[in-house]
């Protein structure tokens, strides 16, 4: 049996990026996509346009990093060659990685020049459940990978919060804080709080714990 090419056509044999001499075989992807699958990692490659095709045909491919963050539980157990460095299987040049940010993380691999995709063994569902699956090239974007550190950011702190000082507390200083980011005089009223601040004998509390 031979390989893909990527066009989706069969084409000379191709070996699995990331075992020795191990051909690639047709296969389905979500019994749909066509692509090349190892027998041995069960790792699949999917050729750029086959995957083009299939992400035409599905409109809702902008998942924002919100996205990736209020949902990142998955059914995984990473493949034992999740972080090996491999190349390209039609192209020979390195695939190009990026971190899923889920639960567990993986990497995802891309190549930059043939535009294909890596996945080792149950990435691809992974990519499904988390609703990623035709939103890949967005994963490899700099300004998306931005965006989401950005809001993982705000979302690490906003928990650090909540972990200290409890939902309810937490919930007030944010509301409180937007209000007096608001107003035209809001540095009157965080004038006031590092006065009070500062005349409290816990202020050495506040320095040890880094929050001032
Ligand atoms: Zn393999
Ligand atoms: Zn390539």
């Amino acid at each position: 049996m031979g390989s893909l090419d990527r066009c989706g056509k069969e084409k000379q044999v191709v070996d699995c990026p990331k075992c020795k001499n191990v051909v690639l075989l047709e296969t389905r992807l979500a019994g749909e996509l066509p692509a090349a699958r190892c027998s041995q990692c069960g790792g699949s490659w999917l050729p750029a346009l086959a995957y083009q095709q299939w992400q035409r045909e599905r409109p809702n491919h902008n998942a924002s990093p919100e996205h990736l963050l209020n949902g990142s539980y998955i059914h995984l157990q990473p493949s034992e060659f999740d972080t090996k460095a491999c190349l390209c299987p039609q192209c020979r040049r390195y695939l190009s990685r990026t971190r899923v940010e889920s639960k567990p993380p993986f990497f995802l691999e891309h190549c930059q020049e043939c535009e294909g995709f890596w996945f080792d063994a149950g990435e691809w569902e992974a990519l499904r459940q988390l609703g990623l699956a035709n939103s890949l090239p967005e994963l490899f974007d700099p300004q998306w990978q931005a965006q989401f550190r950005e809001q993982q950011q705000i979302q690490a702190e906003r928990q650090q919060m909540i972990d200290k000082l409890g939902p309810d507390l937490a919930q007030k200083i944010v509301e409180l804080t937007d209000t007096i980011l608001d107003h035209k005089n809001g540095d009157f009223a965080l004038a006031y709080i590092m006065r009070k601040a500062v005349n409290n004998p816990n202020i050495e509390n506040f320095k040890d714990e880094k929050i001032v």
